[in-house]
């Protein structure tokens, strides 16, 4: 291929050739260009046999070189038929009818949609209408979920809430509900609410429901309920990183509640870690500390039973630590350990369950993460629509 001809079609699309070029302000390129004479099939009765019938100027967008706006003037035959006498328009590849942008212009706000930082820079890059990068953008990702998640549920599924901006009206947290897939490690669905009846509405086409055989949730009341009643043959996980950060916050109220002094920060500081992680110098201090507060002395003495219950192997061993656990909680007299004794028993089942499948609620939690950067990056999303397919798309 000659050079000329390279540079062409770098510039130009593979069917037009060059007639003038001409420059408008500083950063606009206009390139006047024409069609080669190619033969042309009537769209109506596929006859090859045309006479021209007049010449029409389009104006169309082309993908920025080097910044430079670029913007293609094509003198475009329409053509009349011998055989049926209709008019047509001969077609352009890489310019769809009817549109004013080339593909590889829409392909590059796309592309810019995700990598720049946020949807401005790209209006200010490609010089488009807000309208233009919103309509595109979110037609794609709709397609793209479409061709990507459609399919039947599958076998384990975990599902959380996360909060989703303000309501106008009320000013209430509004809040939606992710399910993630574990399988092929990607968000599965996202439904705005998180009350049983919404969760319905938004889910009951989905097929398959009866291939769910392990849901891992949080320690959540209404979702519990729903998985129970939508999912058939599914085993219920209670999230383990939810279940050891049950008295975290007692542990911090109790800890307010006593009156620092400078050489108690260090065992302080120490309370809410793991026991097993500590130095031999660091449990010292903390002991030592604990000593003159028997209360928080209980409380965290629970809570270090409940990571060791976690470190057991085996679900039978587990199940009988966390019978003995109860029962040691029941002979006390702390409102915070009565409650979590309760919370425990109500959730003894869903609890034991993770030593038999080891599934923890982290990839949900995970995708969460993304989807609040994503919230952040767009400085909030008004549609939940369209924040719903943002996040789907994100991770897959
Ligand atoms: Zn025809």
């Amino acid at each position: 291929m000659p050079a000329q001809q390279t540079i062409t079609n770098f510039v130009l699309l593979p069917e037009l050739e060059i007639i003038k070029t001409e420059r408008k302000g500083l950063s606009t390129n206009i390139y006047w260009c024409r069609k080669k004479k190619l033969q042309e099939y009537c769209p109506y009765c596929a006859s090859g046999d045309y006479w021209t019938h007049e010449y029409r100027v389009i104006t169309v967008k082309d993908a920025p070189i080097r910044g430079k706006e670029i913007i293609l003037k094509i003198r475009k035959r329409r053509l009349r038929c011998k055989s049926c006498f209709k008019t047509f328009n001969e077609p352009i590849n890489g310019i769809l009818p009817k549109k004013r942008f080339t593909q590889r212009f829409k392909r590059g706000v796309l592309w810019a949609c995700e990598n720049y930082k946020n949807l401005k820079r790209v209006k200010k890059a490609f010089r488009c209408s807000n309208q233009f990068i919103y309509d595109s953008l979110y037609e794609t990702l709709e397609l793209n979920r479409r061709r990507n998640l459609n399919y039947a549920w599958p076998k384990t599924i975990g599902i959380d809430e996360h909060a989703f901006g303000r309501s106008v009206k009320s000013r209430r947290t509004r809040f939606c509900t992710m399910l993630v897939d574990f399988v092929n490690k990607r968000p599965f669905e996202l439904v705005e609410g998180r009350s049983g009846p919404l969760l319905w509405k938004d889910l009951a086409h989905i097929p398959g429901r009866e291939n769910v055989t392990h849901v891992a949730l949080d320690l959540s009341d209404p979702y519990k309920k729903f998985v129970s009643e939508f999912f058939p043959n599914a085993e219920m996980v209670a999230d383990k990183f939810h279940v050891l950060r049950l008295l975290n916050h007692h542990i911090m109220r109790r800890r307010k509640e006593i009156t620092g002094d400078r050489a108690s920060k260090q065992a302080r500081d120490l309370l809410l870690m793991s026991n097993i992680n500590l130095g031999w110098k660091e449990r010292k201090t903390l002991w030592e500390y604990l000593d003159r507060y028997p209360e928080l002395k209980e409380v965290y003495a629970f809570k270090e039973s409940l990571h060791s219950l976690y470190r057991i192997r085996g679900y039978n061993k587990a199940s009988k630590a966390l019978t003995k656990l109860t029962d040691r909680m029941a002979k006390s007299n702390l409102k915070e350990i009565k409650t979590l004794r309760a919370t425990l028993v109500k959730w003894r089942d869903e609890i034991l369950n993770y030593f038999k499948t080891r599934i923890t609620n982290a990839r949900t939690e995970g995708f969460n993460h993304i989807a609040k950067l994503l919230k952040r990056n767009a400085f909030g999303f008004k549609s939940f629509p369209n924040y719903r397919l943002r996040v789907l798309n994100a991770a897959i």
